[in-house]
């Protein structure tokens, strides 16, 4: 029995090195397995979370995730990891090798590809794979050819494609007739329609999202603002269904509470009069980055010399409003190559969760980031990797 895992990726190099087939070959386009890996977590990796669940994901068939992230599943794959020799450090329930340092994980991995012997073929650009009878036929760009009875595919997404996923594999799954779910950025900046001068702004805030007037999610944490766009990781949690949404042509919008902790706006700048016998700007400015606040000021039409105690209701009512709930219309996304994942791909429809086989071709597994589901920042992309790579490698034993 001969194996074949093209994308050497996350997913990929855990499928062969979980796999028990008799001969296994790992190919890839570019020259060195997991490109990807070393740009992750800001170069430290973010490769695991304590909490992986079905609420920090995207899909288009949340049974099927349940049983592919199952309890069983997760902590078979976290103690597969675990033995192959990654040590985690724990932060806010995100895991990271303790070294801080992705290289590790790549060089882990790739040690352990050695040992088991594994032929990585690499600058081997899958253009075409057919079946003949019961076997795969992998052609290169090069005309190079390669047979397998069992395929795992493992080509990525579409997302930071000059790291080899360039979105090849989804024209390769067309060719069994399996449809793709429309491909979209996300983990990405969203642009606004809105152009503010809040240059490089960071602020702590609660940040609600709105499609079509209705009311889908929200985030905690820091925005980054910049003239034409939000982001930062609760933007980047919020941009898959951002993104979707859009490419549906939907209207979408944000609504940003700048000072989230604090409920009755009227009453704390009421407050805070009284401590402070001075004009807005002296109130605010402790409060909120200079360049924010003369944008809350100046869309709300108050000048900053006037004094909170001298403005009518209409006036405070205004200037709360803009502070608990300043909206954003949201016209676009970052492009492929500046955003961390993709949503869409492979319908989790055709997908065996027991083993992440192909229901309709036999011998054929799809892992990764090529399948319909795209996690929150947090390590869930790549536990989504290691699990379902774990899940195809292990169901392969001749
Ligand atoms: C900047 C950045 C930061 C990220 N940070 C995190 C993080 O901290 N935590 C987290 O969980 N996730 C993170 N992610 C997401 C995570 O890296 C991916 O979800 C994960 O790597 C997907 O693994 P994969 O194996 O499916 O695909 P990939 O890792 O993309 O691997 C696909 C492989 O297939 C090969 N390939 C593609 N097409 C072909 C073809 N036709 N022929 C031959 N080979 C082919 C490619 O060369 C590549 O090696 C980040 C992503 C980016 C871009």
């Amino acid at each position: 029995m001969k194996t074949a895992i093209v994308g050497a990726g996350a997913s990929g190099v855990i499928a062969a090195l979980s796999c028990k087939s008799k001969e296994i070959i790992l190919i890839d386009g570019n020259d060195k397995s997991l490109k990807k890996i070393l740009l992750t977590g800001n170069g430290r990796c973010n490769y695991w979370n304590e909490y992986i669940d079905i609420d920090k994901y995207n899909t288009d068939n949340y049974d099927i995730l349940q049983k592919i992230i199952s309890k069983e599943n997760i902590n078979k794959t976290y103690e597969f990891l675990y033995k192959l020799g990654i040590y985690p450090k724990i932060k806010n329930n995100n895991y990271y090798p303790y070294s801080n340092q992705a290289s590790s994980v790549r060089q882990i991995l790739e040690k352990n590809l050695t040992k088991k012997n594994i032929k990585f073929i690499n600058n081997f650009k899958v253009n075409n794979i057919y079946k003949i009878n019961d076997e795969f036929i992998i052609e290169s760009t090069n005309n190079e050819k390669i047979k397998c009875d069992k395929l795992i595919l493992a080509t990525g997404s579409k997302a930071y494609p000059k790291t080899g996923s360039d979105g090849s594999g989804y024209e390769l799954l067309k060719k069994f007739n399996l449809k793709i779910n429309p491909v979209t950025p996300a983990l990405t900046k969203l642009f606004t329609k809105e152009k503010y001068l809040w240059e490089n702004v960071r602020s702590d805030v609660n940040i609600k999202l709105f499609v079509n007037n209705k009311f889908i999610k929200e985030e905690y944490g820091e925005v980054q603002l910049t003239m034409d766009a939000i982001s930062g990781i609760c933007t980047f949690n919020l941009s898959s269904i951002a993104s979707k949404s859009l490419y549906l042509k939907k209207n979408v919008y944000v609504k940003i509470d700048f000072l989230p902790n604090i409920p009755n706006i009227i009453q704390f700048l009421d407050d805070r009069q009284k401590i402070i016998n001075g004009n807005i700007e002296e109130i605010l400015e402790s409060i909120f980055n200079y360049k924010l606040m003369f944008v809350l000021l100046k869309y709300s039409n108050i000048n900053k010399e006037k004094r909170w105690d001298d403005l009518s209701l209409i006036e405070k009512n205004i200037l709360s409003k803009n502070i608990k709930e300043f909206k954003l219309n949201i016209i676009g996304t970052d492009t492929f190559d500046k955003s961390q994942v993709c949503t869409g791909g492979l319908s989790l429809n055709y997908i065996n969760p027991k083993n992440m086989s192909v229901n309709d071709v036999n011998g054929l597994y799809v892992v990764g980031e090529i399948l319909d589901v795209d996690g929150m920042c947090g390590g869930f992309n790549l536990a989504f990797a290691f699990i379902t790579g774990y899940l195809a490698g292990s169901d392969i034993n001749d």
